[in-house]
């Protein structure tokens, strides 16, 4: 395991060996760099450094008070340690390995993508202006699948202000109402969505379970949520976690054309603009 280590210790190690381990350290560093870059601001990056602490901990005291059983399963414990990494990583791995391969040119640049994204905001605020409750799911590079959006129908149609009114159009013969929206790819993809509920306990008290869930979603995916409140008529838009309300329809374009902008991300664009915002 320790062979190319070695390598430092012979007298003239070779320029190639040298290379070697060089290229080995590095491809280390850059992902484990990624990943935490990934991760920044998440709620796995808060899990990952509770364990590392907890690790640490453990590790120390059972080292210095000579804790022998500790010892024995940590050791055991660090040997499984990757594929431990693996199962409580899962979602964001998906996430990094989708954010790789993808390109979806959401609402960006074509004429179609304007007018789905003026048709949407045309709905949002009738919607709104009548105090129809609603959450739209604006997909971006992660690709989700039923255990971010369960229930509800594949729709699968082009986006219309009617299509959006009749879909939250509150009837009780209407069951796509209650819950969620989701475009995918420009087009609606799916309604009545049950979506994942945030555990935020710092979420303003006025926020019932509909923003918890607008929320929810953003909070281990990439995806855009937009959620009008039925109580107030005030429309937010959600991204990572975060919940900002929305004073007019013109400034939602703007936000969602600015973070749309960024995504559809070849490997070499995503690093840029990770290693900007690192910097910034
Ligand atoms: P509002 O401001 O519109 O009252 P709220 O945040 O106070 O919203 P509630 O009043 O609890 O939330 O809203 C309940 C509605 O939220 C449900 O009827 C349903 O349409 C929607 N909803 C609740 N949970 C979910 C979920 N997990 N996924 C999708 N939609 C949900
Ligand atoms: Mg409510």
């Amino acid at each position: 395991m320790f062979s190319s280590v070695d390598l430092f210790y012979l007298d003239k190690p070779s320029f190639l060996g040298i290379m070697a381990i060089l290229l080995d350290v590095g491809i280390v560093a850059f992902i484990i760099y990624w990943f935490f870059l990934f991760l920044r601001g998440t709620r796995a990056s808060r899990m990952l450094m509770g364990l590392l602490l907890v690790l640490a901990g453990a590790g120390a005291a059972s080292h210095y008070l000579d804790l022998f059983t500790i010892q024995f399963l940590l050791s055991n414990f660090l040997n499984y340690f990757f594929i431990f990494l693996i199962i409580i990583f899962h979602v964001e791995i998906r996430r990094l390995l989708t954010h790789v391969g993808s390109e979806l040119p959401l609402f960006s640049g074509e004429d179609k993508g304007f007018e789905a994204l003026d048709e949407l905001l045309e709905s949002l605020e009738r919607m709104s202006a009548m105090r129809t409750g609603a959450i739209i799911v604006l997909e971006r590079s992660t690709i989700m699948d039923e255990t971010m959006l369960s229930g509800g129908e594949v729709i699968d149609a082009q986006i219309s202000k009617e299509l959006i009114w009749a879909i939250f159009h509150v009837h009780e013969e209407n069951p796509l109402h209650d819950g969620a929206m989701v475009i995918r790819k420009n087009r609606v993809y799916k309604a009545g969505v049950i979506l994942p509920l945030s555990p935020n306990k710092q979420l303003d008290s006025r926020y019932g379970t509909r923003h918890r869930a607008a929320l929810g979603l953003t909070e281990n995916t990439d995806a855009l949520t937009i959620v009008i409140s039925e109580e107030r008529g005030t429309i937010s838009l959600c991204d990572k976690g975060l919940i900002v309300p929305m004073e007019n329809t013109m400034r939602l374009r703007n936000e969602i054309l600015r973070l749309m902008r960024n995504q559809g991300l070849s490997p070499a664009r995503w690093w840029r603009k990770n290693r900007n915002q690192a910097r910034g």
